[in-house]
């Protein structure tokens, strides 16, 4: 099933007429499979860097768990999701496919930061930050315990952790 059967389907059921002219713009991007327009209006609500277009696509809308969500009811969609696929200009379909942000940030919805991998190489990617963060951190205080006022302490960037994606 795609995406926009998905949305054609949950409308059609609502079984009034004139129902395409009543959904957003963005909803009916999506039905007509239309990915650039999609995907200019998912950017038309980011906050992006002019300067740094290639970086982070910060979703500046609705949220769930911490991720850019579009819609609602039945055709609630995660926005970085719709990003991939619109990307695609939806020709590929996600399904069970977990969506794997590289650059870290879950509010993130720019396709070229988001990978398409299955649920178990998702968990095991977060398995090995989280195995590496522990490294770090042992070695930190192992570092801190026989030179506190070592140079590399004191270059300690925050922690990489908090925006980490949890998925
Ligand atoms: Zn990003």
């Amino acid at each position: 099933m795609t995406t926009a059967d998905d949305f054609y389907a949950h409308y059609s059921r609502s079984g009034k007429a004139g129902w395409f002219g009543r959904l957003g713009s963005l909803r009916q991007s999506i039905i007509q499979c239309d990915g650039p327009a999609v995907m200019e209006i998912l950017k038309s609500r980011c906050d992006i860097d002019l300067e740094a277009p290639e970086g982070c696509w910060i979703w500046n809308g609705a949220t769930r768990s911490g991720y850019g969500f579009i819609g609602r009811g039945k055709t609630n969609k995660l926005a970085h999701r719709v990003s991939w696929e619109a990307a695609r200009s939806f020709t590929e379909e996600l399904g069970w496919l977990s969506v794997h942000h590289k650059c870290g940030v879950r509010l993130c919805i720019n396709p070229r930061h988001l990978v398409a991998v299955s649920h178990l190489e998702n968990t095991i990617e977060m398995l090995e930050r989280q195995a590496y963060l522990r490294r770090i951190s042992d070695l930190e205080k192992a570092l801190n315990a026989v030179d506190p006022g070592h140079v590399l302490l004191a270059k300690l960037p925050r922690p990489l952790n908090e925006n980490w994606d949890a998925l």
